[in-house]
C-alpha cells in the first residue's frame, strides 16, 4: 500500500522514534509499505516518520541511481553494495569513520527543495534488520549519504539543520511556505 508522506511543517517529522524490540506483523507491513512509497516517490530512503510514524525504522535502496557511487565494507573487506540492497535499518546507530564530503540531498517531505549537505563521507553502521537480527557495515559515498540522512528522521532531525547558515536563509522562504501549506492542512483535518 503506498502511504501518505508527511511534509515539514508536520510535528512528526520532529520525533525521535521509538526503539523497536520485536518484528510484528504490523511492522512487516510498514516495511513493505514504505518500500512501495519509496519507489512510487523515486526516493532512495524512507524513515518511519516520514509516513506518520515515530519509530526507529527506515528502508533505503540505492541501486537506482547510477552517477553517484556507493561503497560497502562486510568485516572489513569491500562487498558489492547491491549484496545488502534492497536495506531495512532498525534502531540504528551510526558512528562516522572518515573525513567530511559535500554532496547535494534532497527529503520527499521537502518537495523541490534540494541542497548541498556536508557530512562524514564514511560511517559505521550497526542495526537490526528486517528479520530483528544483527547487522553491521562500513559505508560511503551516496549510500553513507542516505544512511546519515535517514538515521537523522528517527531522531527527529531534518537535512535543513545541517545545511549551512547561508543556504539554510536562501531557502527560508520557500521552507516558510511549504510549512504553512502543512499546518493548513492539518488544521483542516
Ligand atoms: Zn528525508
Amino acid at each position: 500500500m503506498i502511504l501518505e508522506i508527511v511534509k515539514y511543517g508536520h510535528p512528526v517529522l520532529r520525533k525521535k522514534g521509538e526503539r523497536i524490540e520485536t518484528i510484528t506483523p504490523e511492522i512487516k507491513k510498514l516495511i513493505a509499505d514504505m518500500f512501495e512509497t519509496m519507489e512510487a516517490n523515486h526516493g532512495v530512503g524512507l524513515a518511519a516518520q516520514q509516513v506518520g510514524v515515530a519509530k526507529q525504522l527506515t528502508v533505503i535502496d540505492v541501486r537506482a541511481v547510477t552517477d553517484r557511487p556507493s561503497t560497502l565494507e562486510l568485516d572489513g573487506k569491500p562487498a558489492d553494495v547491491a549484496s545488502i540492497m534492497p536495506l531495512v535499518l532498525i534502531n540504528p546507530v551510526i558512528t562516522p569513520a572518515g573525513e567530511a564530503a559535500t554532496g547535494g540531498e534532497g527529503c520527499l517531505s521537502f518537495p523541490e527543495i534540494f541542497a548541498d549537505i556536508s557530512r562524514p563521507g564514511t560511517v559505521d553502521v550497526q542495526a537490526l534488520n528486517a528479520k530483528g537480527k544483527p547487522i553491521s557495515f562500513r559505508c560511503g559515498g551516496l549510500l553513507a549519504r542516505a544512511v546519515q540522512h535517514e538515521t537523522d528522521h528517527l531522531n527527529g532531525l531534518l537535512f535543513i539543520d545541517r545545511m549551512d547558515k547561508k543556504t539554510k536563509a536562501e531557502l527560508q522562504p520557500e521552507l516558510d511556505e511549504l510549512q504553512a501549506i502543512t499546518k493548513k492542512a492539518l488544521a483542516k483535518k
